[in-house]
């Protein structure tokens, strides 16, 4: 997985719906939208960040998953030429006016190193400073996780995993990459229910593949929420995660294992 930076500048492309586009994202977990996208390489299941540039305070106000390679499509200033533009799965979308990470932030220490006020949508950011930025970025949504933009922290958005025809209901913190590689540092990646071991079983195919499922979902609907990446998150299966998502009410993991002890009488 690589990530990329995009970027929006208001001067140049009016976002008339993104009032409605942050609504979308309260209330289903996401929001999916063309984006320009000027490197080839990116492709479906890339991490993106989205920046605002431009005369307003700069800075990160998004961020998702990309959902397409990039395809020719008609500019958003309506001219005849087609410009690359892929699908960017919006799971966090504030109001730049009332949120944001501003770009003085990202400018300091190793970030330094990154070009963020990019003339490109859809640079590389570098991969060595990846993990700075993931940081960076959780702790900006912590410390904005008592305001009222991000009550809807744990929204449910339902989301197919590959390799599972089950539905799985999953929080977007289970999906951000900080939160999964604290949780998967502390616990490895058996599975936290029936300890299989992918890697094991697969050898190198399975290598670094868990689940990462958040614990105690329902209860914390509705209050300011900051999560823990080990006390709220913890690892599973695909198996173990599904039959914990087969209750409205997830099974806890302890519940899990009592299920196969049961089993194997
Ligand atoms: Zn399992
Ligand atoms: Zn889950």
């Amino acid at each position: 997985m690589n990530t990329y930076l995009f970027a929006w500048k208001p001067e140049n492309w009016e976002w008339i719906d993104l009032q409605s586009d942050i609504l979308k994202v309260k209330e289903t977990g996401s929001a999916t939208r063309l984006w320009s996208a000027y490197t080839k390489s990116i492709s479906p299941g890339d991490r993106a960040f989205l920046i605002r540039l431009g005369k307003k305070q700069r800075g990160i106000f998004a961020s998702g998953f990309v959902k397409s390679s990039p395809m020719p499509l008609p500019h958003w200033s309506g001219k005849d030429k087609l410009v690359p533009r892929a699908f960017v799965e919006f799971e966090t979308l504030f109001d730049p006016d009332k949120m944001i990470l501003p770009i003085e932030l990202l400018k300091i220490g190793e970030l330094g190193n990154q070009n963020w006020s990019t003339q490109r949508s859809g640079i590389k950011i570098r991969p060595e400073l990846v993990d700075d930025l993931e940081a960076l970025w959780f702790d900006f949504l912590k410390e904005n996780a008592q305001n009222d933009f991000l009550n809807d922290s744990t929204i449910n958005d339902t989301t197919f995993y590959e390799g599972s025809k089950t539905q799985i209901t999953t929080t977007r913190y289970e999906r951000n990459p900080y939160a999964r590689k604290k949780c998967i540092e502390h616990y490895g990646l058996n599975c936290s229910v029936c300890e299989f071991n992918f890697e094991k079983t697969y050898g190198k195919v399975g290598a670094d593949f868990i689940h990462v499922h958040h614990l105690n979902q329902i209860s914390d609907v509705g209050q300011s929420y900051i999560i823990d990446p080990i006390k709220d998150l913890c690892t599973v299966c695909p198996n173990c995660h599904a039959m914990i998502h087969k209750r409205k009410i997830p099974y806890s993991i302890e519940e899990m294992k009592n299920l196969l002890l049961i089993k194997a009488e």
